[in-house]
């Protein structure tokens, strides 16, 4: 075994934490069985070998007008071109109610960076979807990126704007829109998105008005296995600092079809490797879901990668329109999941959040 791989080999087998050299060892050497080995053995710390869990979703896509630009994305329209829309209140809650029939738990908003819209606009929104469907979904309101968008469009402070949404009854602003969380991929593919560190202050507001959140992360436009390793490493670091308080993880794949970015999609055996990484790098993070929307069955290959959720999503324009293929057919979902020895759980609609955990030991101190 090569020896950067058998020092990262032996951290994890004793529970410590592991660096930055540890994961790029693991990436670069380990075999996919030791990944999902290792992998297997940090999921067991939170989750029950063998058992997985899962909600029907939505990602409802309100509005796709868009001033952010990034080249990734094959969904957005400028304003005053053709194609445009905005949703009205009767037609998402139509869109809602379809999802319902299906059999969904959970709805999620993610739409453009309209320039048009304010705080208020939200508010308004999410008290009156409140007001209406009650306790029968639970929603996932809208991601941190465009809170930061709407919060400066409406000249509020982070902790004034998400004041403003839990009072609205706001209770989920999640980690999208993070792709990649270096400063360097974000110059390079959304400039005019947000910088890292205002990303993190952003999320940092909305935890501290008592409102949920979550981290993600999108592999496979160009960036490097040293980008990666930042990203994780950024995120493990404010974890720490907030106690454990993002609820999940969850990293999908870059869809790179009538982009203006383009590319290739990424392998499965690509996303299996570096979902392993996330799980034991990630080591503050108790739940880590795999991707059902951009690897369709081959997401429950991840359950033995690390993870442990996944949603069955029943749309998402966004990754949709840039090559994303959503199936109904949700047993065949769960029966591949079966297949690779796990018995998958129906949960609630919002994904518990958990305790802190335990800081783990640093390498070199106890077992
Ligand atoms: S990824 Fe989001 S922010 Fe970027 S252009 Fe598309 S809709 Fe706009």
């Amino acid at each position: 075994m090569h020896p950067d791989l058998a020092r990262a080999d032996e951290r994890i087998r004793r529970a410590e934490r592991i660096d930055d050299a540890d994961a790029l060892a693991l990436w670069e050497h380990a075999t996919d069985d030791e990944l999902s080995e290792l992998a297997t053995m940090a999921r067991a710390r939170f989750h029950s070998p063998g058992h997985a869990t899962w909600v029907v979703m939505a990602i409802l896509n309100y509005t796709n007008v868009c001033v952010a630009r990034c080249d990734y994305c094959a969904f957005y329209k400028f304003p005053g071109e053709d194609g445009t829309y905005l949703l009205t209140f009767d037609e998402l809650s139509r869109r809602i109610d379809t999802v319902l029939g299906l059999g969904g738990q959970l709805i999620g908003f993610n739409g453009g960076f309209h320039p048009d819209l304010t705080v208020d606009d939200y508010c308004t929104l999410f008290r009156q979807l409140h007001q209406k469907y009650g306790d029968r979904c639970a929603f996932y309101e809208m991601t941190i990126a465009e809170f930061m968008f709407v919060s400066k469009r409406s000249h509020l402070s982070y902790a004034e704007s998400a004041r403003r949404f839990a009072e609205a009854g706001t209770r989920w602003i999640t980690g999208g829109g993070a792709e990649i969380l270096t400063d360097a991929f974000r110059l390079r593919h959304s400039p005019g998105k947000y910088r890292v560190e205002d990303y993190y202050d952003a999320q940092r507001a909305v935890l501290d008005a008592g409102l949920g959140s979550t981290a993600t992360m999108v592999i496979g436009f160009d960036e490097s296995i040293d980008e990666r390793i930042e990203h994780l490493s950024r995120l493990r670091r404010f974890q720490d600092e907030e106690g454990g308080r993002l609820a999940s993880f969850l990293c999908w794949t870059y869809k790179p079809f009538h982009t203006e970015l383009g590319g290739a999609e990424v392998s499965t055996r690509e996303y299996l490797r570096h979902l392993a990484l996330c799980r034991i790098y990630l080591d503050n993070i108790v739940n880590i879901r795999t991707s059902v929307l951009t690897r369709n069955q081959d997401a429950m290959l991840g359950l033995r990668f690390g993870a442990n959720d996944f949603d069955l999503p029943t749309e998402d324009e966004v990754t949709q329109k840039a090559g994303a293929t959503v199936s109904l057919d949700f047993e065949a979902i769960l029966g591949a999941a079966r297949r690779a020895g796990f018995v998958p759980t129906q949960r609630e609609g919002y994904i518990t959040r958990p305790p802190p955990p335990a800081p783990p030991p640093q390498a070199g101190e106890g077992r």
